[in-house]
């Protein structure tokens, strides 16, 4: 066996990868950008290699880099994961003459599979089923235009170099091709450099329906069965699962058949997947093939007992194959969900910050490649908490894998893993993953890649009010806050704001406080009072008795009334994070002390919300401005972040010019409050 790899890759990945090599007794070395210094990839590795600037072109995409690097650390082979170098033929190629192993297919079958109409073209040959349409070599637009209408619309336009659900229109009319054709062309340049299409019946409600493949290089070339990804937003995965629900063995088999003569038809070598498009009825057809481990690939690990990663470093390695087609069984089933830094609400722009909090479910160990545990929940992630998203890289933040006896058991215990997720710094798809996994058309298996549309109403609620357990959570934890601000003071007998304070949580007056929901800001305003009374053992919150009965940290358990109620409370500044009864709850406190101390505690200071480019400063050195007057406005990914004045003021010096990148938290501007 190798006894080093080198790893071309980042995030979760290259830990998935990591952890199988370190099992495996294989050295590792990772390959990471200055964005990425202290990434947990590069924690997790043997060894370590700066490679470039952040963005990938400088740096993961570097593969001269990054075989000058496996030579230089004595590496035998190099694992490309996913994304980035994994599907470049080139690149293979370029390994192979360095004398590196890369753990893969076979350049020529990447080749052979690269193109989307190619691959189509070989697939006909070799009889696997194909979505009727034209994916010939003829580009002119008048012939194109004519084929489309040929096939009967909607009729599906792709990239033929496409991937990532990228360069695709759906045409719905004969006379909106033309324009369809153009615009799809143009994604297609710019995305992947070449603007080669081929045109598809579009199929209504089908499901997507992959196998996973391997072959190793004796000969022998077998199928792990099926995943059903029909969940998709924008015609990318969110959730994946395997087996495929109401798959009949007889079409399994022969699925997995015309998968394998798909692999053989190319020469296949290695970890695959081919990915069918299905009618409800059954009927399937070749849509592509995809040469590399896939992000999905745990939910099939998860019932065939198998560590694919291992499968690959073997198979890489020369060895056959660790099983036969016969000997491979599906055990339960698996559902994979793809946790992601982004704002669903927000059509799922991503989201980028620093992971403040984050913490995942309990996970429960799955054997690989041993014994099957009846109860399994696992975690692939890549960031750890105090980690930054950045807008460099791909914004997943962790799957959530998880297994069960049967589907019923898998649904329940994803959606209590996803009740048990916590994140705090940046917007997550944890609450809509929750929803839809709970929601009747996943729960009773009504799958094709239109469910997300199809149940925008139950999956995008109108905003709940917060609970009063939630509210009372959160003043709980600010009472609890300021009575060690209070005792902290009260040591310092010199202070009289100690014996004040100390006097307040005495006193049996009340006192009001204040909260407004997330939404608050964006004028969808839902404002909460809490009255406080405060009592020897407690308060009155509302009326109701109110009392801390236990705490550990920042998981408060309380008593309302004669309700129990435990949940975590986070602040972060204004904002209190309260996750109770497996939802999460933003409210921001309206601190009446706040606005004398607010212009001393930001010293005049004002900070990047997040790392990303300065797209506009709006003032200069030395001018006046009014509260609220925007100053600086910051882009990432896609998304403008005004930052304004907090009150009247000076500007006193600009730190940064238009194009800089900025890091979270860095000062932006130096500012004085107007007296
Ligand atoms: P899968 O079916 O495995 O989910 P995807 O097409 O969604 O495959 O892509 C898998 C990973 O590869 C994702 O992290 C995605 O961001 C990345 N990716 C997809 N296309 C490209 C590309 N052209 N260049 C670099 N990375 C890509
Ligand atoms: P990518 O390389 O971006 O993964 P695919 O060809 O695999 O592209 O298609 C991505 C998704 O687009 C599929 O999972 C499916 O949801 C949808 N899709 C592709 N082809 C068709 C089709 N002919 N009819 C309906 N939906 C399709
Ligand atoms: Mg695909």
């Amino acid at each position: 066996m190798f006894t080093k790899i080198l790893i071309a890759n980042r995030g979760e990945i290259a830990c998935r990868v990591a952890a199988t090599a370190r099992r495996m007794g294989i050295h590792t070395v990772a390959v990471y950008s200055e964005a990425d210094a202290n990434a947990k990839h590069v924690a997790v590795c043997d060894e370590a290699v700066l490679i470039g600037p952040a963005p990938a072109k400088e740096s993961y995409l570097c593969g001269d880099k990054i075989i000058a690097v496996a030579l230089a650390t004595g590496a035998q082979a190099i694992h490309p994961g996913y994304g980035f170098l994994s599907e470049n033929a080139d690149f293979a190629d370029a390994c192979a003459n360095a004398g590196l192993v890369f753990i893969g297919p076979p350049a020529s079958a990447m080749r052979a599979m690269g193109s989307k109409s190619a691959a189509k073209s070989l697939m006909e040959k070799a009889n696997v089923p194909l979505v009727p349409g034209y994916h010939g070599e003829e580009q002119d637009a008048d012939f194109l235009h004519t084929q489309a209408d040929k096939i009967g619309y909607p009729v599906l336009l792709k990239a033929s170099a496409g991937g990532g659900g990228k360069g695709m229109r759906v045409i719905e009319h004969s006379a909106d091709f033309k324009a369809a054709l153009a615009s799809c062309k143009r994604e297609a340049i710019s995305s992947f450099g070449d603007d080669k299409v081929l045109a598809e019946k579009y199929l209504s409600r089908p499901r997507h329906i992959e196998i996973q493949v391997f072959a190793d290089t004796l000969g022998n070339c077998i199928y792990l069965f099926e995943r059903d990804c029909s969940v998709q937003r924008r015609h990318q995965k969110v959730l994946e699962e395997a087996p495929a629900p109401g798959m009949p063995a007889e079409r399994r088999a022969a699925m997995g058949e015309a998968a394998v003569a798909a692999a053989k038809a190319v020469g296949y070598v290695g970890a695959g997947t081919v990915e069918f498009i299905a009618n409800q009825d059954g009927s399937f057809y070749f849509m592509e093939m995809n040469t590399r481990l896939q992000v999905e690939h745990p939910v099939t690990e998860m019932i065939t007992g198998t560590d694919l990663v291992e499968w690959q470093l073997r198979v890489a390695f020369g060895e056959p194959l660790p099983k036969k087609q016969s000997e491979l069984t599906i055990h339960g089933h698996a559902i994979e969900a793809r946790i992601y830094a982004e704002n669903p609400e927000k059509g799922f722009l991503p989201s980028i910050g620093t992971l403040r909090h984050m913490q995942s479910p309990q996970a429960v160990t799955f054997e690989l490649g041993g014994t099957l545990v009846p109860a399994a929940v696992r975690i692939d992630s890549g960031v750890r908490e105090g980690d930054a998203i950045s807008p460099f890289y791909d914004p997943m933040i962790a799957k959530l894998i998880v297994w069960g006896a049967d589907r019923r058991e898998a649904l329940a215990r994803m959606a209590q893993a996803l009740a048990e997720y916590q994140i705090v710094g940046l917007a997550s798809n944890i609450a809509f993953l929750k929803r839809l996994v709970e929601g009747q058309a996943f729960a009773s298996a009504d799958l094709d890649t239109g469910l997300i549309e199809r149940n925008q109403a139950s999956l995008f609620p109108a905003l709940q009010a917060a609970p009063d357990t939630a509210l009372a959570l959160a003043s709980v934890a600010l009472l609890l806050e300021e009575k060690t601000a209070a005792e902290a003071q009260s040591s310092n007998s010199a202070d009289p704001w100690g014996n004040a304070l100390g006097w307040r949580l005495n006193s049996t007056l009340g006192r009001s406080l204040a909260f407004a929901d997330e939404f608050a800001l964006a004028g969808d305003s839902k404002a909460y009072a809490a009255r406080i009374a405060y009592k020897t053992d407690g308060w009155l919150f509302n009326g109701q008795p109110l009392t801390l009965t236990a705490r550990t940290g920042n998981e408060l358990h309380i008593k309302l009334g004669e309700r129990a109620v435990h949940g975590t409370v986070l602040r972060d500044g204004e904002q209190f994070h309260v996750f109770t009864n497996g939802l999460h709850h933003t409210l921001h406190y309206s601190d009446p002390m706040a606005h004398a101390g607010e212009v001393e505690a930001e010293g005049g200071r004002l900070t990047a919300p997040m790392p990303g480019k300065v797209v506009a400063v709006l003032v200069n050195k030395g001018q006046d401005v009014k509260k609220g007057e925007p100053l600086v406005i910051m882009e990432a990914m896609k998304m403008e972040h005004t930052i304004a004045a907090p009150h009247d003021g000076l500007v006193e010096d600009v730190l940064y010019a238009v194009g800089d990148q900025v890091a979270d938290g860095a000062p932006l501007l130096a500012f004085k409050a107007a007296a």
